[in-house]
């Protein structure tokens, strides 16, 4: 029997607090959508093409496929499914607890009624807390490219309209030409309503859209991250606030935010002591599962079994599960390490 660190991976109990709802579809869920909507889609039926399809060139390829894969999310039906059929991915991979990013403008702006899409999810949500013991919470994230008309809107899903499971306030989607300062209103009512916000920042612009994420939107974990190397005052700064960062390497690599997954910084990011959590992001169109995720990272950081279970204490540390919360998952990350060791 195999005892290898992908095996222990495979079974360690995992939170993951950096993956996008449409971009974690599994081929499977992907493939039965566009068969829905045969004749109506770019997005290839087949599982195969599919793969070929969702191989990328760059990072603007990635966000043109993503949203061919939106496109796809039609009716309030798609959607549970999708939340759900996600749920169940996790499942498998031990996962017990996901901040999923959900981008609800893409859907209701598509047609999708704003109440019947957060019925949805929460349905999902439940039932998949009920059948799979995953504990789903919602970041909803503002599509950084659809401009500020999309950030008041997400604002006022989040906060107007709302979902039980909602925890925090995003943004996503490139960061060239879309300078982090000009959300800052968005933000301030978000947390002001005691959401937390969690913007993604310095994936593929430098160390000062962190520096504008942190003082502009007042962010408490930083999505990505990936180019913080590049500035000792601002490591300083996530080390001495202990401000999270959510590491996506393959994301990184198939965004050719880095050229080889060698030259991914996480291991500076650990040396300086920043508090690293490891997510999948995309993780079907990268590719990738969490749990991949965690073996690249143990091979970057040249980590063992208590090294990888440390990984996932980070998650749950950096994790907006109340402290209760927080204790049962670390014990069972304990206890499994424990058994592990013992056996
Ligand atoms: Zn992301």
């Amino acid at each position: 029997m195999s005892r290898g660190i992908e095996a222990f991976i495979a079974g360690l109990p995992k939170a993951e607090l950096h993956v996008h709802h449409v971009g974690s579809a599994s081929p499977r869920v992907v493939a039965a959508l566009a068969a829905r909507y045969e004749g109506r889609t770019a997005v290839p039926a087949d599982p195969e093409a599919l793969a070929e399809y969702f191989t990328f060139t760059d990072f603007a390829h990635f966000i043109q496929v993503y949203l061919s894969v939106v496109d796809l999310i039609r009716d309030a039906e798609d959607v549970r499914a999708l939340t759900y059929g996600v749920a169940e991915d996790m499942a498998r991979q031990q996962i017990r607890y996901a901040e999923l990013t959900v981008t609800p403008y893409s859907s209701v702006r598509r047609g999708i009624p704003d109440v019947a899409f957060m019925e949805a999810i929460e349905d999902a949500r439940k039932s998949a807390e009920r059948d799979f013991g995953v504990v789903l919470r919602w970041c909803f994230d503002i599509p950084g490219e659809a401009g500020l008309a999309s950030a008041e809107e997400t604002a006022r899903l989040a906060l107007d309209v709302g979902a039980d499971g909602l925890v925090s306030f995003g943004l996503g989607g490139p960061e060239i030409g879309v300078p982090r300062p000009q959300f800052k209103p968005y933000f301030d009512r978000a947390r002001a309503a005691g959401l937390h916000s969690v913007p993604h920042a310095g994936e593929s612009t430098g160390p000062e859209t962190i520096w504008d994420a942190l003082r502009s939107l007042g962010a408490e974990r930083i999505g990505h991250g990936t180019q913080a190397v590049k500035d000792p005052a601002l490591m300083d700064h996530l080390g001495e606030h202990r401000i999270p960062l959510e590491v996506c390497p393959t994301s990184n690599l198939a965004t050719r935010v880095v050229e080889r997954i060698e030259e991914h910084p996480i291991r500076q990011m650990v040396d300086a002591g920043l508090l690293v959590t490891v997510n999948s992001d995309d993780p079907p169109m990268f590719g990738t599962d969490l749990n991949t995720e965690y073996a690249v990272a143990a091979k970057l950081l040249g980590l063992d079994t208590a090294g990888v279970a440390g990984l996932a204490r980070n998650a749950v540390e950096a994790s907006f599960l109340d402290q209760g919360g927080k204790a049962k998952l670390t014990g069972e990350i304990d206890a499994y390490l424990a058994a592990w060791d013992r056996t």
